[in-house]
Order: structure tokens, then sequence, then C-alpha cells
């Protein structure tokens, strides 16, 4: 149609519909994974990343397939498939454990309804194991300076041979086979170098969104991470009457930390303070959220959690840094904590409300000797 109205060849219009379907792809996704953070939802980014890839790739392979089933012109959309499976296979990593395979070959066989050819099953057969050489070509290869040639030496002949089994079962042309082999190798060629700048763009994404929202010191959410979190759990733990705690500790006489043994010591005492409660939270419950909210004052968020239960997990992390012996190139340094701890009552008006009841308590135990817990 694009030939005959536009003037536009067959082939220039599909590379665009293959960059139009993969940066449909990555619209999609980079919607999906906003909200997915946006409503806390705490699925991994590449969970996200291969589960929508594998649904959009089959809903797009079937829907071409489907109006040309059973017809000579059956292998027309073949290369687009291919590159589905490569996308699946190389962009996304996705693996399929060895038994899947059979069950995933027949049932697509019977729909394209070719199970009585023999040249299907050699077909079948190799996709398999172009999926597969494509699995471990970007396990084993990606990140070297010459993965780009790992690619193509994967993708190329194997394209050949998948095209070979089609010549032979719909007995087209020669020419018609090197033709369309030739368009998937520019199709291959196209795809690395699109999918390349695109998740280069989504690399450069993630760091400045990390940098947005994490403390670099001690690799923790920063403030402004707190604010939000804290704003959506206090409304989240208002409408659904589940209870949310907070634990808010400084440092006692970090000070003087920095003034016997200097800013640098200090920076690694904050750090290993901060690793060390990352380790308590990593053992007792990893849904805990950690911030680093002001010098040498971080705060902990416990949705689910009542000030009791909170207590437990604070006195934790308050007898692992009693254990804690920071060590510099000429010192040895040891800090204690003061906490403050409590929950969202019904009075709260506001996550701030709730946050300076916390900071009271946090207060109580400076104002009572430091290095205590105090919890209302
Ligand atoms: P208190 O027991 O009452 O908490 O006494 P303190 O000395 O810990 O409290 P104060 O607020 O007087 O001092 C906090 C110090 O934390 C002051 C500041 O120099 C230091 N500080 C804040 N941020 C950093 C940082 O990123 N690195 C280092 N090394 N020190 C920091
Ligand atoms: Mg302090
Ligand atoms: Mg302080």
């Amino acid at each position: 149609m694009t030939w005959s109205q536009w003037q536009v060849p067959p082939f220039v219009s599909s590379i665009f519909f293959i960059l139009g379907v993969f940066t449909l792809y990555w619209v999609t996704f980079n919607w999906l994974d906003s909200w997915c953070h946006r409503h806390h939802v705490g699925i991994a980014d590449d969970v996200i990343n291969g589960w929508y890839g594998v649904i959009y790739m089959l809903v797009f392979v079937f829907s071409m397939q489907t109006p040309i089933l059973g017809q000579a012109s059956a292998w027309e959309f073949m290369n687009f498939q291919l590159l589905a499976v490569i996308f699946c296979a190389y962009f996304l990593n996705i693996h399929i454990s060895y038994y899947l395979f059979p069950p995933i070959i027949l049932a697509y066989m019977i729909f394209n309804q070719s199970l009585g050819y023999w040249q299907s099953w050699g077909h079948a057969i190799t996709l398999v194991a172009f999926f597969i050489a494509m699995n471990w070509i970007r396990r084993w290869h990606h990140n070297q300076r010459y993965a780009w040639l790992a690619y193509m030496g994967v993708a190329i002949p194997f394209g050949g041979l998948l095209w070979l089994w089609m010549k032979f079962k719909f007995d087209f042309s020669w020419q018609t086979f090197q033709e369309e082999w030739l368009y998937l190798v520019i199709f291959e060629m196209l795809l690395y170098v699109y999918v390349d700048m695109i998740t280069h763009d989504g690399e450069q994404k993630i760091r400045l969104a990390r940098l947005a929202s994490h403390d670099t010191l001690t690799a923790t959410g920063n403030f402004s991470a707190y604010t939000s979190d804290a704003e959506f759990y206090f409304k989240e733990s208002l409408q659904s009457g589940r209870p949310l705690a907070m634990v808010m500790f400084d440092i006692d006489h970090f000070k003087q930390v920095n003034d016997t043994y200097g800013h640098s010591a200090g920076d690694a005492v904050l750090q290993q303070v901060a690793t060390t409660v990352k380790r308590v939270l990593k053992r007792t419950d990893p849904k805990i959220k950690f911030y680093r909210t002001g010098g040498e004052e971080f705060n902990l968020l416990f949705p689910g959690y009542d000030a009791q239960q909170a207590k437990v997990v604070a006195t934790a992390i308050f007898d692992a840094i009693n254990q804690l012996t920071v060590h510099t190139e000429e010192q040895t340094i040891q800090v204690t904590l003061s906490m403050g701890v409590s929950t969202v009552v019904a009075t709260d008006e506001s996550p701030m409300d709730f946050y300076n009841r916390v900071d009271q308590n946090l207060y109580y135990s400076k104002q009572h000797g430091r290095h205590q817990i105090t919890v209302a």
C-alpha cells in the first residue's frame, strides 16, 4: 500500500515498522515502570521488563501471523518473528527452561498448522538452538568490545539456516531466499544499534533517578525520598488502617568524632553505621525503608509495624551499633545512638505531626543522657 500510494518501498516501510514496534515497547514499558514506582508496587524493573517484553512480543507475533495462517505466503512475516525472538533471547535475556521448549514448539506449530511438515520440525529445532545461542552470547560476551561481532556471528548464520528450512517448505526462489536473508541481516544490525542507543539512554535515566533519591555517601534513601515515601505510607495507613511506625536516630557526640579524628574519619563512621543498619534490616525485614535525613540523622519507616514491633528492630540496630568498631588508618572509633520511636495515631493530620512526635522522642533520649531508645 505504501508503495502504490506514497511511493515508499516496502523495505523502507518495514524498517520504520520494526523501529515503531520497539519504540512503542519502550514507551509503554517506561509508563508501566513509572506507574509501578508511583504506586510502590514492589516488582523489580528487570522482572517487569522481562514479563512485559515477552507478552508484548507474543501479542505482536501472533497478531501478525493469524491473518496469513495456512496460506502460501505464511512465511512473509518470518523476519519480524525472528526479530521478536532475538529481542527476547538477547536484549531481554529471558531464560526459558529446556523442558518448556517442547510444549511451546508444539503449541506454536499447532497454531501455525505446520505439524505435518518435516521442514517445520527442522525450523523449530533450529529456532530453539538459535534462542539458546543468543542467550549464551548475551551472557558471556555482552560487556566485551566485540559483543556486536559475537551477536552478528550467531544471528547471520542462524537466520540463513532458518530461511533455508522455509525455502524447502514453501519452495520459493533462491532469489527470494537471498533477499529475505539479506533483509534479516540489515534488520538485525539496525536492532542492535537502536536497542543499544535506547538502553544507553535508559541507563542514564536510572543513574539520574538514583542520584536524585539516594544519599551518595551512605547509599541510603535521601531526604527527598523520605518525604515522598512518608507521604505515601502515611496516607496509605490512614486509608487502610494498617499501622505505620517510624524510628529516628542520631549519632551521639558526632561532632567530637569529627573534631578528634577528622572529617574523613567521620565519613567512614557514617558509612559503617549505614552498612550495619542495612545488614540488620536484611536479616530482619528488607521491606523496612531506611533514609539519611540529615548530617548524622537517619529515619526508618516501618509499613505494617506498631511501635512495639518497630522497637524490636530498633533495639537490634542499637545493639549492632554498640558492637561496631570503625577502624581508620590510625584509630578505632566507637559510637552510640539515641533513638525515638512512634506510630501514626488517629489525630495525626499530616506526616509532619507523626514526624514531630518521633523527633520529640529522639530529643527526649538526647536530654536524658543519650544512648537510649524512647518509645511513645
Ligand atoms: P548530639 O549527641 O547532641 O547529637 O551531638 P552531636 O555532636 O552529634 O551533634 P551536632 O548536631 O552538634 O553535630 C553534628 C555534626 O555532624 C556536625 C557536623 O559537622 C557533622 N556532620 C554532618 N554531616 C556530616 C558529614 O557528611 N560528614 C561528616 N564527617 N560530618 C558531618
Ligand atoms: Mg548527633
Ligand atoms: Mg544531629
